[in-house]
């Protein structure tokens, strides 16, 4: 009988389970991508609704002290292997809030961020670019 994480392993290459950590205007980055045009359920990846199913945490939008602090929890409760994609400029630098006293500037200070997917906010195509690399990524973890 395979092991559990043979188990998940197989799993994540087959479909990546996604849950999504979105503040502010950063939730307008994945509606197009679930939307029927883009469809990302055809590409194998699920949106779930709990973050103990999850393979990969979208984290979209400026994060507040606050919410960066339940950012974290979501983390800490998704098993391994797990993937952080920091959507959109403001999990890079901070973007327009840049000189905000209340918001966190670079994501990757406090959560491991696999990979940043530019621009405010990013393309649909940049989205799916980065999910390809990420079942590669998987792939190799493997
Ligand atoms: S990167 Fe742009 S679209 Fe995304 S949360 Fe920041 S301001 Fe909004």
């Amino acid at each position: 009988m395979p092991s559990e994480k043979a188990i998940k392993m197989n799993r994540i290459i087959k479909a990546i389970w996604v849950f999504n950590w979105f503040n502010s205007c950063g939730f307008t980055e994945l509606i197009p991508v679930v939307g029927s045009r883009w469809d990302m359920e055809r590409f194998g990846m699920i949106i779930t609704p709990t973050p103990r199913h999850a393979d990969v945490l979208f984290i979209a939008g400026y994060q507040t002290w606050k919410s960066l602090e339940r950012a974290k929890r979501v983390y800490e409760q998704m098993a391994e292997p797990r993937v952080v994609l920091g959507l959109g400029a403001c999990t890079m630098s901070g973007g327009m809030y840049w000189d905000s006293y209340n918001t966190v500037k670079r994501l990757s200070d406090y959560l491991p961020v696999t990979m940043y997917i530019p621009g405010c906010p990013p393309r649909p195509e940049a989205v799916f670019e980065a999910c390809v690399k990420i079942f590669q990524h998987v792939k190799e973890l493997k």
